[in-house]
């Protein structure tokens, strides 16, 4: 039949999957001396006050200047990482260098670190942490630490210790991507988040024309703002976004209407460039 006949035609002939196997172990391997060869770099994105576009701080993102493939992006890299282990020393670099950039901006600005779920199985997280923070002597107040749900749902022990113990030394902590998840609700009560990420797959159904999408965007960022914490919007891109956002007392936005992730040396820049113009707290242009 047409649907039996259309189905098969997406299965992958041996040669393809033969390609692909081979395409992800060469990736692996490069990324092996990608560390020690400094092909990884970390760019910045802001996040603002909705209301009035002044900085609060930036993102950390990854990205992996490949020798032959030029830029890539960590998608297509951090779930190898994962499976490699290599997400552990990655991660450790991340952190370091993160921290020691964050430490140059005015001390208001925070500095927000995304964590994957294979770092909480090994026990430097909370060490390395500890010491990133000690070497760049910037207050555990300015690091945020983005978590999925996705953690939180794995090894739940262990992972709730390393958090709490964090928490502890009064580093914030972010549920990334919400609304995204495939578990109840009820994870939200089990830990104490300080930041609630409302996923891009929402914020850009706030535009929507079509009324069911945007009302369900609507009814997720009014659910997150309800819970009490700090809501910040991730992807936002247009006015008309932003407009909806500032409706729902959404406090903080996050996006390429703001400002696109950036290298370090772009950051510094601007921060000079604002400080010169006398300004408290810098402020994105949009
Ligand atoms: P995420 O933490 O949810 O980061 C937000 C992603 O949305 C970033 O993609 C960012 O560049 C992109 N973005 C921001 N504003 C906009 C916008 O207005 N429009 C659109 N279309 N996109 C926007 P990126 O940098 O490709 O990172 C993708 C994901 O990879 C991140 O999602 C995060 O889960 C992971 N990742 C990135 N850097 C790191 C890292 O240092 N460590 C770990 N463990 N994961 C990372
Ligand atoms: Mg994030
Ligand atoms: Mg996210
Ligand atoms: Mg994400």
């Amino acid at each position: 039949s047409a649907k039996s006949g259309g189905r098969g035609a997406f299965r992958f002939f041996e040669p393809e999957l033969d390609q692909l196997m081979h395409a992800r172990r060469n990736l692996e391997r490069d990324m092996r001396d990608a560390l020690a060869g400094g092909e990884f770099e970390l760019h910045y994105q802001p996040f603002v006050n909705t209301a009035t576009g002044e900085i609060r701080g930036f993102e950390a993102l990854l990205r992996w200047h490949h020798p032959r493939r030029g830029l890539v992006l960590p998608g297509e890299f951090i779930p190898l990482a994962e499976e490699a282990g290599l997400i552990v020393p990655l991660g450790e670099w991340i952190l370091r260098t993160a921290c020691a950039e964050a430490a140059k901006w005015p001390a208001h600005l925070k500095i927000a670190i995304n964590l994957s779920p294979a770092q909480f199985r090994s026990k430097e997280l909370v060490p390395v942490i500890v010491d990133a923070l000690a070497s760049s002597e910037i207050a555990p107040h300015r690091l945020e630490l983005e978590v999925t749900e996705t953690v939180i749902m794995h090894d739940s022990e262990a992972v709730f210790a390393a958090l709490g113990q964090l928490r502890e030394l009064g580093v914030r902590i972010a549920l990334d991507d919400f609304g995204t998840g495939y578990s109840s609700l009820s994870f939200l009560q089990r830990f104490p988040f300080d930041k609630i990420k409302v996923d891009r797959s929402f914020v850009s159904e706030l535009s929507s024309a079509r009324a069911d999408a945007h009302h369900l965007a609507r009814a997720v960022v009014r659910f997150a703002v309800s819970l009490g914490k700090t809501t910040t919007a991730e992807g936002v891109e247009t006015k008309e976004q932003l407009d909806v956002l500032r409706e729902e007392g959404c406090v903080e936005t996050q996006g390429y209407y703001f400002g696109r992730p950036m290298p370090a040396s772009a950051i510094a820049k601007m921060l000079r460039r604002g400080a010169k113009r006398g300004d408290k707290a810098a402020v994105c242009a949009a």
